[in-house]
């Protein structure tokens, strides 16, 4: 492309394509090369797609569209092109998925450890610590969880200089685009079954992705284990949520699929309010008996402005349906616990297989914590090689560059017990290469970097292990300059792979 163009988006029918940096390509969709016109063809062909798919968020222009679904919907952000990665590394991720998901499950039984790593953080951060306490209120009336199903979501970045597949994170709570990620992979297979000749690209080297078919049958699953016909899944939700396709995505296909299950929609309030337990603990709320809790709220503070909510969770935690998550598969996917998990020996005490051991430590990047004195000196001095996390979901909390060094100073002066808030993390550097990002039916290029996710589903009833999967993957894709990698936050855009 030669000149930056700054049209405005389908202005006299055509789409603007704006370029935002240059850079040299690497990978074999050779961005730089692709001719002007084609470029928006595909941007028109892929915006009309998106639209009649489903690929939609709310869009925020439109006030509504964050309550009422099929009121002010947007094409969710996308690549316009898949991602070239590594066969090899999506099967290592793909390989990861079931001992992760063994792991929390270990984990999450282990209440002394999860409450003696997060003892200090408790001091230091008030939402851990109401976590924490509805945890020990259940460990007081000695609570069981027989039947437990975690939809997780593992994420991961190629680390450049190392060429190893690194994880960021564990997501055991609401993990979100299940429903979108699938069809990002259908588009891109549609635009390259059409011009896939011209970019000399097989529309067969992206993979199948069907993250939502294997959530749902994950639920569908864990229905028929809770074993009463009468009884629906619960969608906790927030107030406002402009990612309630992806949600919808997920209860449409499960209804579709498994028409016997039925799915209601509340946010916290509500359940506060219309929730009650019976002798048995069956939760019924607003009439219905509840089988499963299935979380796409409550992972933030601001999803708890009152004690009207944090009744509700604690009244869901004492039931008998299944939360997907449990509060101990909750706290097992905090970072805190991801750091803990990283230091020697730990590993042993939650897995026999020392294969499984190897394979897991393997993907772990540097991990410690504020009372590593030597790691806090080396982050004071170079805080562009960390980055440092709050126990916090959802993307943009974290803290990167000179804010790491100011931050570390001022807690160091404090010299309280505010750091236990916190853990260090060895900053990654994906490569990165040209791209095309679409935003509200712009098309921008910049340099970009992704990073992996991949969906598991973990099913156990007792001592039966009922499933225990990966579930396919999701691609996000950010530009390179920006730190943090959130799509409803924001920063990144659904992507797909495209295997070499
Ligand atoms: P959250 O639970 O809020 O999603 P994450 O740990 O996933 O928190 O961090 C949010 C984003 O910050 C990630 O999607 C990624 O883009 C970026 N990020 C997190 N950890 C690292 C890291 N170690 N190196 C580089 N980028 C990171
Ligand atoms: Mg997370
Ligand atoms: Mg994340």
């Amino acid at each position: 492309m030669s000149q930056p163009s700054l049209v405005s988006p389908l202005k006299g029918g055509k789409v603007g394509v704006r370029e935002t940096q240059e850079g040299s390509s690497t990978r074999p969709i050779n961005v730089d090369g692709i001719d002007q016109e084609l470029v928006e063809k595909m941007v028109y062909d892929a915006l009309v797609w998106s639209s009649i798919h489903g690929l939609v968020v709310g869009d925020r222009s439109v006030q509504r569209s964050s309550t009422v679904p099929g009121v002010g919907m947007v094409h969710a952000p996308f690549a316009l092109l898949p991602m070239p990665f590594p066969e090899s590394q999506l099967k290592q991720a793909y390989e990861l998925a079931p001992i992760f998901n063994e792991l929390v499950d270990r984990v999450s039984l282990d209440a002394k450890f999860l409450q003696d790593s997060l003892s200090r953080t408790k001091k230091a951060d008030p939402f851990t610590s109401r976590l924490l306490d509805i945890h020990s209120k259940m460990l007081e009336i000695n609570k069981k969880e027989e039947i437990r199903l975690g939809l997780h979501r593992s994420d991961y970045m190629l680390d450049e200089q190392t060429k190893l597949l690194l994880q960021i994170e564990m997501n055991t709570i609401s993990s979100s685009f299940a429903g979108l990620s699938g069809l990002v992979g259908k588009l891109h297979r549609s635009l390259l079954s059409h011009y896939g000749e011209f970019l000399g690209l097989d529309f067969k080297r992206i993979p199948d992705n069907a993250p939502v078919s294997q959530f749902s049958a994950a639920l569908s699953r864990a229905w028929t284990e809770y074993n009463n016909p009468r009884a629906v899944v619960l969608f906790v939700v927030q107030t406002e949520e402009r990612n309630m396709y992806d949600q919808h995505w997920l209860s449409v296909t499960l209804k579709e699929k498994y028409p016997f299950i039925s799915t209601i929609r509340k946010t916290l309030a509500e359940i506060d309010a219309e929730g009650k337990l019976l002798p048995d603990g069956t939760l019924v709320v607003d009439g219905q008996v509840i089988g499963i809790v299935y979380f796409r709220a409550g992972y933030a503070p601001t999803d708890y402005p009152s004690e009207s909510e944090w009744r509700a969770r604690l009244l869901m935690e004492k039931s008998s349906a299944i939360k997907c998550p449990s509060i101990s598969y909750h706290l097992a996917g905090t970072k805190k616990i991801q750091q803990e998990l990283a230091k020697p020996n730990v590993l042993e005490r939650f897995l026999d297989d020392k294969e499984d051991i190897a394979k897991l430590r393997k993907c772990f990047a540097g991990l410690w914590s504020l009372d590593d004195l030597d790691i806090v000196r080396k982050a004071i001095e170079k805080p562009e090689l960390f980055v440092m996390k709050p126990q916090r979901e959802g993307g943009g909390n974290n803290i990167y560059g000179n804010d790491v060094r100011e931050t570390l100073v001022k807690l160091q002066k404090e010299g309280s017990e505010a750091n236990a808030a916190y853990i260090l993390m060895q900053r990654l550097f994906p490569s990165a290469s040209p791209t095309f990002l679409m935003r509200e039916g712009i098309c921008y290029k910049d340099d970009a970097v992704s990073e992996l996710g991949v969906y598991g589903a973990y099913l156990r009833n007792n001592e039966k292990v009922v499933l225990n999967d990966q579930c396919g993957y999701l691609m996000r894709t950010k530009v390179a300059s920006s730190n943090e990698g959130g799509v409803a936050a924001g920063f990144a855009v659904l992507d797909s792979l495209y295997l070499t």
